[in-house]
């Protein structure tokens, strides 16, 4: 780092430092939200961190008989809405302070495409390719046992986040079934569609992108059947993205994965890419002529989707990036500045806690399934998902019009306003 002649940071230099930490700058974001929306620092207060976050040490019998002790996080953000609610994510560089971003933009999210939830995250520190299925199996079961009191289907609800999925979930439910003595299909989502899973849940993530991309499109005037599309990431959310984008007649040009990406200016061979990726989302390593992520995000392209991780975008590339649209499949994959520089380059931006949505979504709509005992076709789902989020979609651009803000400040003020109401109603601030 630059250092002033006294030996401190100099000025300029940390003006120019980014805030790469998610806590601290969604908390800058929430802060700003809230004196927009004319709240009071107590309100701020109350929002900046989760109101409970448990860490649990989970012991594990691995196969070769010896035990290794996992550290695993239950962030419940804010429940004056309804039961907080968010998925679980294992994965080796899980943080504290990761978790507890996580569920604050569950709360956004709950509020932007107007759930009776607040938002809640978990997570293990694992690296879940080293383990066994039955390793798999013991973890998740000894993390339900950890958590089990501050969870439940009127309190907090998990799903899946990144590297867990339904059998993950079906082991987690029946260990809280088996702590409660009672079958509570409620207690979580992203289930298996035989215990009580919903139509849809597998893919909703993909399929709100593809929802609030084409309103988007519409929007700047770009047809969606013939757009240049580029999509970082090629797991769960990317590969299931690449193949809707491909199906709607968009040419996807670009993808990549964690080693690298593919590239073909006329349109890359999804249903072959589909075919050849692994369980992990892995693809890339199969081909010789590879670009870096780098060069991925920088593509001349109409739009771009960041399917991966945080922190992709930033204020060090984002003058370079050239898609029109800018739609956020992953969380935090743009930083507050590259957001800044972007809006005023004119570029559309669908921030991740209104793009992503669509997972909560079609999760709230498996947990009223199970409250009803009553469940819903496919088609069913299908239109009640498209449009909560067409409706959420035009909520958050009125917003950004009507007060002059971008994208980004816009989704925050309208994922905030809810649940600051109900705090108010309650009487805690
Ligand atoms: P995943 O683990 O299934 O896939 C991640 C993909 O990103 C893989 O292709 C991986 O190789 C790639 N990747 C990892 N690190 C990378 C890096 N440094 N550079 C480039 N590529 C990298 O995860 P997922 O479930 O698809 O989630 C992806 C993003 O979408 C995450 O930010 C997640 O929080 C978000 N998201 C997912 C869901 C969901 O339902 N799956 C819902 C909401 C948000």
């Amino acid at each position: 780092m630059q250092t002033s002649p006294s030996g401190a940071p100099s000025e300029e230099r940390l003006e120019h430092k980014e805030n790469l930490n998610v806590l601290t700058s969604t908390q800058a974001i929430i802060r700003e939200a809230l004196e927009k929306l004319g709240y009071s620092e107590a309100m701020y207060e109350l929002f900046k961190e989760p109101l409970r976050m448990i860490t649990v040490r989970i012991p594990v019998r691995m196969d070769d008989g010896s035990v290794r002790v996992f550290t695993g996080y239950r962030a419940q953000h804010n429940d004056a809405v309804g039961p907080t609610k968010g998925g679980i994510r294992f994965h080796p560089d899980v943080t504290e302070d990761e978790v507890k971003a996580l569920s604050i933009w569950m709360s956004l999210k709950a509020g932007i495409v107007d759930l009776p939830y607040g938002g809640a995250k978990g997570g293990i520190v694992v690296n879940p390719a080293e383990l066994s299925f039955r390793e798999l199996e013991r973890l998740s079961r000894g993390y339900v046992r950890a958590i089990s009191q501050i969870v439940g289907p009127n309190k907090d609800i998990p799903a899946p986040d990144v590297a867990t999925n339904s059998q993950i979930m079906a082991w987690m439910l029946d260990e809280y079934s088996r702590i409660r003595e009672h079958d509570s299909p409620g207690f979580i989502t992203g289930k298996p569609l035989v215990l009580g899973g919903s139509q849809v849940r597998e893919t909703a993530t993909a399929r709100g992108v593809t929802i609030v991309l084409r309103e988007a499109a519409r929007k700047v005037g770009i047809p969606v059947e013939g757009a240049r599309v580029v999509i970082q990431g090629f797991g769960n959310a990317g590969s299931y993205l690449a193949k809707f984008m491909h199906d709607a007649g968009a040419k996807v040009i670009g993808i990549s994965d964690v080693y690298g990406g593919l590239y073909d200016e006329n349109g890359l061979d999804i249903d072959s890419l589909l075919e050849k990726r692994d369980s992990f989302g892995m693809v890339t390593r199969l081909f010789k002529n590879t670009i870096t992520n780098q060069e991925l995000l920088e593509l001349d392209t109409d739009i771009l989707i960041p399917a991966a991780v945080e922190n992709q975008i930033t204020a060090h590339n984002a003058p370079n990036i050239k898609a029109k649209i800018l739609v956020e499949a992953a969380n935090g994959p743009t930083t507050w500045e590259a957001t800044q520089i972007l809006t005023e380059r004119g570029v559309l931006i669908v921030p991740d806690v209104l793009a992503s949505a669509g997972g909560v979504t079609v999760s709230y709509f498996e947990w009223v399934q199970n409250n009803q005992g009553y469940y819903w076709t496919e088609e069913e789902v299908m239109q009640k998902l498209e449009q909560t989020l067409v409706k959420a979609f035009h909520n958050v651009v009125r917003m950004a019009e009507t007060r002059g803000v971008n994208m980004r400040l816009a989704a925050y003020m309208v994922g905030v306003r809810k649940m600051a109401e109900a705090v108010r109603y309650r009487g805690w601030v």
